[in-house]
């Protein structure tokens, strides 16, 4: 189990230089939003073009005020993937909407935008696509049918920091996209994430949406005012000086990433029956490296030898719209069957920028042991059904 030499799936890579920089922050006297926050999203406006940027204490909450800044509330639609995590849903329906889900296209595993306009009523306000994995979906036709059907986008790119779409970065273009700084994301400042807006107004909006409402009344120090109920999701000076140390190596952990998953798929057993990612050099920022187990491997059973030859293994996602809450607005099993297959069969394989390349060829030789044990498993399942 959990040996000192245990591989997880995703580990965080902090350096000295944050540590002692988060130091300095808790000395300072001053530990929620302040001057890092602020430093913090110029760096990443920076990033993204010079866009306006606002940092949130999570991309959920980051979501949450999308959806209130494109007034998106009871009655409304808004079109989704079933193969994301459970908060890409979660945040349309706190905001009394509905989550319409279109199957995934089984090569991307994302959205599958061809069957996104058949999704489309008079109801449907929004589309809100997840880039799984750091691949991104297809900008260029996503931003087609949103403007044919005049949709607002929620880009949920919580995983693609630092991907790209045809050389432009996300969040540099579109309409309101949301990013995670969680532990686990490319980019991390414990827990955190932005959203990037269109223009100043929007932003200023954005930040009566992030604490409380209230606004100052012009320059003065006394008085102030409430518009609008808004939440508690402002980042602190403590994450944001994490998130500040990160964004120089963002670069250098995208490429490293990329030399890992070639590793991967260099030293991949393609007899053992199973799916391998896209191959995007070029846009993806692999957050994450997930195989599809073949149909016959008892997943639970692939996941315990594994662990037992010391290495990690996640599953992003179980499809949503098999959970009771999605059930109980009418979905059930056979709606999406690309999102379905992939929900019973992937895997996360170790992925983060500071392993070696002999901790892949570690995963490469503990898989096809694990992989015959899954399927033996699944035979024995398979005579007794
Ligand atoms: C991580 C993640 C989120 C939520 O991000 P938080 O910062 O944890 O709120 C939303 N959507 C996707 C696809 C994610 O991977």
């Amino acid at each position: 189990m959990a040996t000192s030499n245990f591989l997880p799936f995703t580990r965080p890579a902090i350096d000295e230089a944050t540590i002692a920089a988060v130091g300095e922050v808790l000395r300072s006297g001053w530990i929620t939003s302040g001057p890092k926050v602020r430093e913090f999203e110029a760096q990443l406006s920076a990033l993204f073009g010079g866009r306006p940027v606002r940092a949130m204490s999570s991309a959920t909450g980051a979501m949450e005020i999308a959806l209130a800044l494109a007034n998106i509330g009871p009655g409304d639609e808004v079109i989704t993937t079933p193969v994301s995590w459970v908060a890409t849903a979660n945040v349309v329906l706190r905001a009394g909407a509905r989550s319409v889900f279109v199957d995934c296209d089984p090569r991307t595993r994302n959205i599958d935008l061809a069957l996104v306009e058949a999704a489309i009523t008079p109801r449907t306000r929004a589309l809100l696509p997840v880039d799984l994995a750091g691949l991104p979906v297809d900008r260029d036709r996503l931003y087609a049918l949103a403007s044919a059907h005049r949709l607002r986008v929620i880009e949920d790119a919580a995983q693609s920091m630092g991907a790209n779409w045809g050389g432009r970065m996300v969040g540099a273009t579109g309409d309101l996209v949301s990013i995670s700084f969680h532990a686990n994301k490319n980019i991390t400042s414990a827990e955190g994430g932005c959203l990037v807006l269109n223009d100043e107004d929007e932003a200023r909006r954005c930040e009566l949406w992030r604490l409380q409402g209230a606004a100052k009344h012009g320059d003065s120090w006394d008085g102030m005012d409430v518009t609008l109920a808004g939440g508690k999701h402002n980042l602190t000076d403590i994450a944001a000086c994490i998130g500040l140390g990160q964004l120089p190596h963002l670069a250098a952990f995208t490429a490293r990433r990329g030399e890992l998953a070639r590793r991967y798929f260099a030293r991949f057993d393609r007899t053992l029956g199973c799916e391998l990612p896209l191959e995007d050099y070029a846009q993806s920022n692999w957050h994450m490296f997930q195989v599809l187990l073949p149909e016959a491997a008892v997943r639970t059973v692939f996941i315990s030898r594994m662990r037992d030859a010391g290495i990690g293994v996640g599953v992003h996602y179980p499809a949503m719209h098999l959970f009771t809450l999605f059930r109980k607005l009418g979905y059930g099993p056979g709606d999406f069957p690309h999102a379905e297959r992939i929900g019973r069969s992937t895997v996360s394989l170790p992925m983060f920028p500071a392993m070696a390349d002999g901790d892949i060829d570690r995963v490469i030789a503990a898989m096809g042991p694990a992989l015959h044990e899954a399927i033996a498993a699944g035979t024995v399942r398979s005579k007794r059904a």
